[in-house]
């Protein structure tokens, strides 16, 4: 392609709102374009990158033996209310009514429309299992929408949907996936970390996140250095050591702690640590008014609370002043589990029954209780962990101390057992005749995302650094000055053979100064440059690698050589 003729709108200035540089980046070089918020074009370069990583992802689902086909987007009220989801999706869904007043979603995920295509064809256990899978558009309507196509309402998915006869292959059809997702990360050279994830919303037992690594990742991770425990924070399993105290259980004792609503101003007036403490939360979900008491020294984890609850986490609120003055009798910040008035449903986390002579709101305002035992002052429903994990917490695995990292979640894989089978009635018959649900798992990788992610994982100062398997193009071939006959015919020798050759190229044939170009080509991040300059005449090209950006003189009947080194050094093909 010739650039003088192409559509690549760069800019100069990094956009306003681009908080991180993948954003920037694929803004600036002219990759993507906004259009309203979290609603984005792929523009050529873009869209050449997103059909690389669409391509390793194909072929490898293929390999998996994973199935290709294309559902619609648009799907019908009824088919997500068999499932539950059309109320419990909550506000993300994005929902539209026909000329006849129909009711329809804009798919956000497929396993309801997928369970029901398969139900309808797979009637026996020889059919199964069965793997298929789609690219394509995904409709959100994403709370924030933030950080360019990472978070983004309208992006691109690859969803896969396993049907198993069993548990046995249902686990078979997981690793399947698995694999052929490690398969295409190393390809597309992103650092990741497979994590155990939290299915609370999206049903079933077990789920896993591959997560690229990057200090701008909205996902917080842990990991164990000295095994293999890895989970997000959200699923996390905190360990809180508290030995079931043997302290004397003393008389309850009311304090006046003017204006102490926080932990902070409670630790200076008692001069104690915040450990001494019990915090309690105000929550409303479900129709009722929920408190939870969680050790001061500790943040309430809301995926743990929403998962005991069992409902999706647009349908908890934190209480507003009015209900929290009606349940205490005093202003915020003064809340307790003892004497509380009215309906309340009171949840405690389980460290907080082995704590002895705590201190907590008095529900009074400007009062605390000292010496408060569980059981004997209070009780409620006791749950194991309602904690998010922190710096410092130690492996629930082998105890050692979890390290904590960021990334992007990339891809995130389900064991949805029967829940999708048995709400839509997918069964089949088995070997003895008899009527059996059918398991599954389903499986999304982020298209749009992982563009994004490789931008984070690879650039510099100057722009995009795409590693050579997913670059839009793997040569630009710049002239320096096009008005120079001997730069143009060498130039326009140099495209025509390599395009000729199977490489893809961009040549620079513009009328523009030399910095200019300079400038684009870093920003837009092609791995191999070729620059034909003054030694033209002498048939010498410059060349270089965009991660080094070193220039190297050479003849140019070694560009060959050298451009096959590059592909052979990437374990590609030219
Ligand atoms: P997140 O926690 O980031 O909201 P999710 O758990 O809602 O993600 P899934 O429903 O598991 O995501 O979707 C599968 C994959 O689709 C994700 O791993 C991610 O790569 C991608 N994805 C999800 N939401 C978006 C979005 N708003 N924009 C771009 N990609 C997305
Ligand atoms: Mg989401």
């Amino acid at each position: 392609m010739r650039l003088s003729n192409y559509f690549m709108p760069t800019l100069r200035e990094d956009p306003a709102d681009a908080e991180i540089m993948s954003h920037k980046l694929l803004l600036r070089a002219g990759m993507i374009r906004l259009l309203v918020s979290g609603i984005y074009s792929y523009l050529p370069l873009g869209y050449r990158v997103i059909r690389k990583i669409e391509n390793i992802v194909r072929e490898e689902m293929d390999r998996a033996g994973s199935i290709e086909l294309l559902m619609s987007a648009i799907m019908p009220k009824e088919l997500w209310e068999a499932t539950g989801r059309w109320d419990n999706f909550g506000p993300e869904m994005f929902k539209l009514k026909d000329r006849h007043e129909r009711e329809f979603c804009l798919g956000p995920t497929h396993e309801e429309y997928f369970t029901d295509l398969i139900k309808s064809v797979i009637k026996s256990y020889r059919q199964l299992p069965l793997n298929l899978y789609q690219i394509q558009t995904k409709y959100r309507d994403e709370k924030r929408p933030r950080f360019g196509v990472i978070r983004a309402r309208e992006f691109i998915m690859k969803d896969a949907y396993s049907f198993d006869r069993d548990e046995e292959g249902m686990e078979n059809s997981y690793q399947q996936m698995w694999d052929a997702y490690d398969n295409i990360f190393t390809r597309l050279r992103l650092k990741y970390r497979v994590v155990e994830g939290d299915s609370g919303a999206m049903g079933g037992n077990k789920s896993h996140e591959f997560v690229a690594m990057a200090e701008s990742g909205e996902g917080l991770i842990v990991y164990c250095n000295n095994c293999d425990y890895a989970a997000t924070d959200e699923k996390a399993k905190v360990v809180y050591n508290v030995e079931a105290s043997k302290e004397e259980e003393l008389d309850m004792e009311k304090v006046h702690t003017p204006n102490a609503t926080t932990i902070e101003d409670l630790v200076e007036l008692f001069n104690i640590e915040k450990n001494n403490f019990a915090k309690a939360l105000v929550y409303e979900a479900l129709g009722e008014t929920i408190v939870v008491v969680i050790p001061g020294d500790r943040e309430l984890n809301e995926t743990k609370l929403c998962n005991y609850l069992k409902i999706p986490s647009h349908e908890l609120q934190m209480a507003d002043e009015e209900t929290i003055i009606k349940i205490s009798g005093a202003a915020k910040g003064f809340t307790g589990p003892v004497g509380l008035k009215g309906h309340v449903r009171l949840l405690v986390d389980s460290r907080i029954t082995k704590m002895k002579n705590l201190i907590v709101g008095g529900n009074q305002t400007d009062y605390h209780i000292k010496n408060v035992n569980y059981g004997r002052d209070f009780e409620g429903e006791v749950v194991d962990d309602l904690l998010m994990i922190e710096e410092g917490d130690i492996c629930p695995k082998c105890g050692e101390a979890l390290v904590m990292d960021r990334g992007i979640e990339v891809v995130n894989i389900f064991q949805l057992g029967k829940k999708y089978s048995s709400s839509l009635g997918a069964k089949y018959i088995d070997e003895n005749g008899e009527e059996k649900l059918m398991l599954m798992g389903s499986y999304g990788v982020g298209v749009s995302r992982c563009m994004a992610a490789i931008v984070e994982q690879y650039h510099d100062e100057y722009g995009i650094i795409w590693p050579l398997v997913v670059a839009p193009y793997h040569v630009i071939v710049t002239i320096v000055n096009v008005k120079d006959e001997k730069q143009r015919e060498l130039g326009e020798k140099i495209y025509r053979e390599l395009t000729d050759a199977g490489v893809e190229v961009l040549l620079d044939d513009r009328n523009e100064r030399a910095g200019v170009k300079f400038n684009d080509r870093d920003l837009i991040g092609i791995p191999i440059r070729i620059t034909v300059g003054k030694k033209a005449s002498e048939n010498t090209v410059e060349y270089s690698l965009r991660e080094d950006r070193e220039n190297i003189e050479i003849p140019v009947d070694e560009i060959m050589d050298r451009i096959k080194r590059k592909f052979e050094e990437e374990g590609l093909k030219l």
